[in-house]
């Protein structure tokens, strides 16, 4: 019988290769594993982790072990608070939104600063708000200079007003790491007016298992917030955190049933935190290995496409340890156009992102990668290839491969 739809009638597809992990990683495989077994087995189903019956409470139990194996894996006191959102997105702007809304009722001045380099979910959300915004300028190894901490710590001393420093830790674009810790260190010596008041959130939405736990859990020592999502390191999408030091310091944002202490409300996804237990568990056994396989397939990329005619690299060329996310390459090529070059990786195969996609499909120069003093044609042809941990040396070999095919 001829099936109705006929597939590769045009010879076989080409094998995918996914390299856009920082934009969402594949779902583990041994979380996908666990996630189908959970929910073909009988009673597998979750219920309202609020409901009062033996299924919410199983439900909410399951919330219960997330925040208390989250607070395990990155080597934390067991007392701190994790507030469970859907990704970081939602983290960042709890804390940008409650901030400002609680030194509103408070009539005190908040004044944030941050970075070229952050996030859209940290800038738009900043820009969206009735706040003073300090930005500091990145130099062109993504690091923020002397002059611009200079800048920063002189500020401290002269003014009265409130401060929240709000940092990324990791760049998705670039996966440049800011050298924060001697940073975070020299701020935490300075003393301030009793009644003034100091934030320091990082925005972690690309370190969680790229970056060591050790490394991660330092950093938290020095701050009160941080942001993270599970879809980056292979839990499935629709969860994350917000890691608070305390509690109290900021207003609700979601307002309603009153979950997690009141701060967010709206019934738990229950399936997401299972995935992202899962995936915790996966990298608490596998991190290590993780992170080598992905900084070996990196250096193995970076060694082959240098030799490329025209290849440009936007970020530091070695990656020094912690200064750098294992699994991240942005380039570009004098020659070649990421409007055509994209699309051609797509159609056979590759799929990476061009930093200069937007929303409405037109191109867009970098912000990060302008930031970093690159020419706009450079910041419009920015490529960006992301591993995951189930990336494979033939997906990188095939890749460049490719490359060189195009740029030759
Ligand atoms: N911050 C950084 C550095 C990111 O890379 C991302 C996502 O790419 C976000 C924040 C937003 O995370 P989410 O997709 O979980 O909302």
């Amino acid at each position: 019988m001829t099936p109705v739809i006929q597939f590769h009638n045009e010879g076989p597809m080409p094998r995918e290769v996914y390299l856009d992990a920082n934009a969402t990683h594949p779902i583990l495989r041994s979380v996908r594993e666990s996630m189908a077994q959970l929910l073909l087995s009988d009673g597998g189903e979750l219920a309202n982790p609020s409901s009062p019956h033996a299924k919410g409470r199983e439900a909410r139990k399951l919330l219960n072990t997330l925040k208390k194996e989250f607070l395990t894996f990155l080597k934390r006191p067991a007392d701190e608070n994790v507030v469970l959102t859907s990704g970081a997105t939602e983290s960042i702007n709890m804390v940008i939104r409650g901030l400002v809304d609680s030194e509103k009722t408070h009539q005190r001045k908040l004044v944030f600063w941050t970075t070229s380099v952050e996030h859209a979910a940290v800038l738009s959300t900043l820009a969206s708000v009735d706040a003073t915004i300090e930005i500091l300028k990145v130099d062109s190894m993504g690091q923020i200079p002397a002059l611009e901490w200079q800048r920063f710590f002189s500020w401290i001393e002269k003014s009265s007003d409130d401060l929240c420093l709000s940092l990324q830790v990791a760049n998705n674009e670039t996966g440049i790491v800011f050298d924060l810790l001697p940073i975070l260190h020299q701020l935490q010596k300075i003393t301030l007016d009793s009644n003034r008041k100091r934030w320091i959130h990082l925005d972690m939405a690309q370190s969680l298992g790229k970056l060591s736990e050790d490394y991660l859990s330092q950093l938290m020592d020095l701050a009160q917030f941080a942001s993270f999502s599970a879809h980056k390191m292979g839990a499935p999408s629709g969860i994350g955190a917000l890691w608070c030091k305390q509690l109290g310091c900021f207003k609700p944002m979601i307002t309603g049933g009153g979950q997690e202490e009141g701060l967010r409300s709206g019934t738990w996804n229950a399936l997401g935190a299972f995935g992202f237990l899962k995936a915790l568990e996966d990298w608490k056994i596998h991190g290590e290995k993780y992170r080598l396989h992905l900084s070996q397939l990196r250096l193995l990329a970076l060694d082959r496409l240098q030799k490329l005619p025209g290849f440009k690299l936007h970020g530091p060329l070695e990656a020094a340890a912690n200064l750098c996310l294992p699994n991240t390459l942005n380039f570009s090529f004098q020659n070649t156009d990421t409007d055509t070059l994209i699309p051609s990786l797509d159609m056979a195969g590759f799929q990476v992102s061009g930093t200069s996609a937007c929303s409405s499909g037109a191109s867009k120069s970098s912000h990060v990668i302008l930031a970093l003093g690159f020419s706009d044609r450079e910041a419009k042809n920015s490529i960006r290839m992301s591993l995951g941990v189930e990336s494979q040396l033939q997906d990188v070999e095939a890749f460049c491969d490719f490359l060189a095919s195009k740029v030759r």
